[in-house]
Order: C-alpha cells, then sequence, then structure tokens
C-alpha cells in the first residue's frame, strides 16, 4: 500500500467512525440518556431507535412514552397499552409523568436476562425472584409494562387499579400487569 493510499483509508475510516459517533448521538439525544462529549447535537428528536435491540423490546436503559413507535410499546397487549394511556393521562393531570422502561420482550431477549440473572443471583431458585424464564415471563406475551421513574411507580400502586393496572410482584414495585377490572380490586401482589 502507498503512503497516499493508506492516508486516504485512514482519513475514510475516520470519517466513518465520525458519523457513526454522530448517528449513535442522534439518536440517544432523544431520550434521557446523552452521549457525554456529544451535547451539542440537537435536542430531542421524534426519530424512532430502530436497532436490532430495539426490535427485540430491548430499550437499552432509554425510557420511552407509552405512545413511541418501539416495538416495546406497541407489540404490548392493544388493551394493556390503552389502559396505561390513561394511567400516563391522569398521573400528568397530578404533575407525575409515567414512562415505560421496559414493555413486550422478545423471547430471545428474555433468554438474555435470565442468563444474566443466572450468573448475577448464583443459582436458578435466586434468578427466579427477579426474571422470569422465557415460557412464564408476561413480557414476552406483552402483558407487563415497567413504569419509571420511582415515582411513576409509586404513583401506579397508589392509582393502577383505576384503570385495572395492578402491580403483579411483590418485590417489584415498577412492574404493572391488567389483572383486574378498571375501578376494580388488585389481587395482593405475587411474592416469589
Ligand atoms: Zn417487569
Amino acid at each position: 500500500m502507498t503512503h497516499r493510499l493508506r492516508t486516504t483509508v485512514l482519513a475514510l475510516v475516520t470519517t466513518v467512525g465520525v458519523a457513526a459517533l454522530l448517528v449513535a448521538g442522534l439518536r440517544s439525544s432523544g431520550e434521557a440518556s446523552a452521549v457525554p462529549g456529544l451535547s451539542f447535537l440537537p435536542g430531542p428528536s421524534s426519530t424512532p431507535v430502530d436497532s436490532a435491540a430495539s426490535r427485540e423490546g430491548d430499550l437499552e436503559d432509554r425510557t420511552v412514552s407509552v405512545d413511541a413507535d418501539e416495538p416495546a410499546v406497541t407489540r404490548l397487549d392493544p388493551a394493556l397499552r390503552d389502559a396505561v394511556r390513561d394511567a400516563v393521562a391522569a398521573a400528568a393531570d397530578q404533575d407525575v409523568e409515567v414512562r415505560i422502561n421496559s414493555g413486550w420482550r422478545s423471547t430471545g431477549y428474555q433468554e438474555r436476562l435470565f442468563a444474566q440473572a443466572l450468573v448475577k443471583y448464583g443459582s436458578q431458585e435466586e434468578a427466579l425472584h427477579w426474571v422470569a424464564t422465557p415460557d412464564t415471563s408476561s413480557h414476552v406475551t406483552g402483558d407487563a409494562v415497567d413504569v419509571a421513574p420511582t415515582k411513576a411507580a409509586y404513583w401506579m400502586s397508589q392509582h393502577g387499579d383505576r384503570f385495572g393496572l395492578c402491580q403483579a410482584y411483590a418485590n417489584e414495585i415498577w412492574h404493572y400487569e391488567l389483572l383486574t377490572e378498571p375501578g376494580g380490586t388488585c389481587p395482593d401482589p405475587e411474592v416469589r
């Protein structure tokens, strides 16, 4: 390779690298997690993230609106999504913003979460306290949402039943499913 050619290739590689960083920055700028050093980029964008992770319902530490064009929310059971929409509006009337940080998940994504939990907690028994297998997860069937931030989770624990939304597990104040009729009584959260 001549010196000139090598210089050209290097310049090309650098340009592609910078472009990739800019795209990554633009994509994440629409959500809470800003990329350090790229804060000069334009503010929130409505461009949906269309990554391999997103298509599996993996929001990668982002939170999204219930109305986002993201498989994590578009693939939820429509009745659940409608109930969450109503809850989001009612919470907003009380100045509480309810965001979604997990909804529908692909089987593959749930498998990876369970594998990570096995490593983290050291045994299947412990892991099952926190993460369901793909066979049993209500996220995989589109029947569960995890809400954020914590203030939103507390709001949901107090008012979710108005919309049929109930905290399903005692140790997960963020995880809600449609477990009663609107205005009904939620079953006690399951201890697992
Ligand atoms: Zn959950």
